[in-house]
């Protein structure tokens, strides 16, 4: 049974929990991660990795545009390709859809955001394998584009390592120690203890589950997610530069993958995982959707209406991974007045590679000087603190369900919810 003694224990080895400990590092702490797998093998392993800068408000925006910044760093420290600038487009099929996109183009200017609506014959051009006649309206960024999910995770892993991180896997955080109202540190499955004044629950779906560790309520659920991925095929050539699509009305989003396209569907009842319920080495890699399953034949029938030579006989593989929702769609960052020293960096939902590069640095900030330069209110991690309605298993995870169906059925409008 090894102890040792550290700054701060991050619990998760996702893109959240590798990014606060690169950045906290980088200010000097001495920092362990602490991951139950192998490094970036939970939700951040079946990421599609899309970016979107734009978000229904202003701070969300700068966090992001910020992030791409931070991951250019990241490309030159590391040496690896990690964002593929491809572009991206918003098209609209209803007049609420184009309202919506009016009101984005409109705010994303207002902050010199490089965003313009796009007349659908160009649209045409750009993307002759998508359906446009029954568009109304469409806007493109140029500096949007993807992440590679494992690419970042090396990256962070990799800069992380030269400046001191320590990361242990195939170990999991059973316990987690206090004294009084401050945390201690945790100890693991293998009985080693790691002592430090602040530890971070970045347990992605397993979040809450850390949390209740401490007798805590985090409102966060473990929500499935859907997408294909064609293969290359000779009718229907998707160049790699080609722009990632949000079609919001029939809840899909694309992007080009080595020759064929990625597309997913935010399903309006999407699936509900019980964390407590899978085994304890559950690993999020071994899912394979059923071809037959309804949430498979939701994804393809929308899939189908933007893509019409997509159908279920189309060379292509099917992913299904575990997102955690909130409430509110936003994530969990900070302390909670309960324990101090005990910070939770989870609820990233459908976008949290994208959200990685700037919350390491919010993280951090909050850990070592107590504030951060964002605003952070919409994110807090106390906004639902013992709120009515949010503290039962069933209400949180009703709550959070809602949330995901709405998360591209809704219309969005400026300073509302956002989706990637
Ligand atoms: C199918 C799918 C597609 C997606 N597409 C996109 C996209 O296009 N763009 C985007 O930005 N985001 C996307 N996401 C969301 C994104 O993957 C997540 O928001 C992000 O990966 C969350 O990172 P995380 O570090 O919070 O969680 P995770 O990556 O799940 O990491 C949490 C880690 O904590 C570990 N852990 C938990 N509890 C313990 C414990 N007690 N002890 C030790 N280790 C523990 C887990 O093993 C896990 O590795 C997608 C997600 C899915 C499932």
């Amino acid at each position: 049974m090894a102890q040792t003694t550290c700054d701060v224990v991050v619990i998760g080895g996702g893109v959240a929990g590798l990014s606060t400990a690169m950045q906290l590092a980088r200010r000097n702490a001495k920092v362990v991660v602490v991951e139950r797998g192998p490094l970036g093998n939970g939700s951040t392993g079946r990421a599609a990795g899309l970016l979107g800068q734009l978000r229904g408000n202003a701070e969300h925006t700068r966090m992001l545009i910020d992030g791409v910044g931070i991951v250019n760093e990241l490309e030159a420290r590391s040496g690896l390709e990690i964002f593929v600038r491809t572009g991206s487009l918003r098209v609209a099929e209803t007049p609420e859809r184009a309202a919506e996109i009016r009101d984005l183009v409109q705010m994303g200017k207002s902050i010199d955001f490089d965003i313009d609506h796009l007349p659908i014959d160009e649209v045409q051009q750009r993307l002759p394998y998508m359906r446009t006649d029954d568009l109304v309206d469409a806007c493109y960024c140029p500096t949007d584009g993807h992440l590679q999910p494992a690419e970042l995770v090396s990256a962070y892993v990799k800069v992380g390592r030269e400046l001191g991180v320590t990361y242990k896997t195939n170990e999991r955080v059973c316990e987690i120690l206090t004294a009084g109202d401050r945390v201690q540190g945790v100890r693991t499955s293998t009985g080693d203890e790691y002592h430090a004044p602040v530890v971070v629950n970045a347990g992605g779906p397993w979040s809450y589950l850390n949390a209740e560790l401490i007798d805590t309520v985090l409102p966060t659920a473990a929500i499935g997610h859907y997408y294909l991925t064609t293969r290359p095929i000779p009718e229907v050539l998707v160049p790699k530069d080609s722009p990632a699509i949000r079609d919001r009305h029939l809840r899909i989003y694309s992007r080009p993958e080595a020759g064929g396209l990625i597309v997913g569907c935010y399903e309006a009842e999407p699936d509900l995982h019980e964390m407590a319920k899978l085994p304890r080495d559950f690993d999020m890699s071994t899912m394979k959707p059923a071809r037959d399953s309804l949430h498979v034949a939701i994804l393809l029938d929308a899939a189908s209406q933007r893509f019409p030579w997509i159908s279920p006989k189309t060379p292509m593989t099917l992913t299904v991974g575990i997102m955690t929702f909130t409430p509110d769609g936003r994530p969990f960052c900070g302390e909670l007045p309960n324990l101090r020293g005990m910070y939770h960096c989870a609820g990233f939902s459908g976008h949290g590679i994208v959200q990685s590069p700037a919350i390491g640095v919010i993280m951090a900030e909050l850990i070592l000087e107590g504030k951060t330069r964002y605003d952070i209110e919409s994110i807090e991690a106390d906004r639902y603190y013992e709120m009515d309605g949010y503290q039962q298993r069933d209400e949180i995870e009703q709550r959070c369900l809602t949330m995901a169906g709405n998360y591209y059925g809704k219309v969005e409008r400026p300073a509302g919810t956002s989706a990637s």
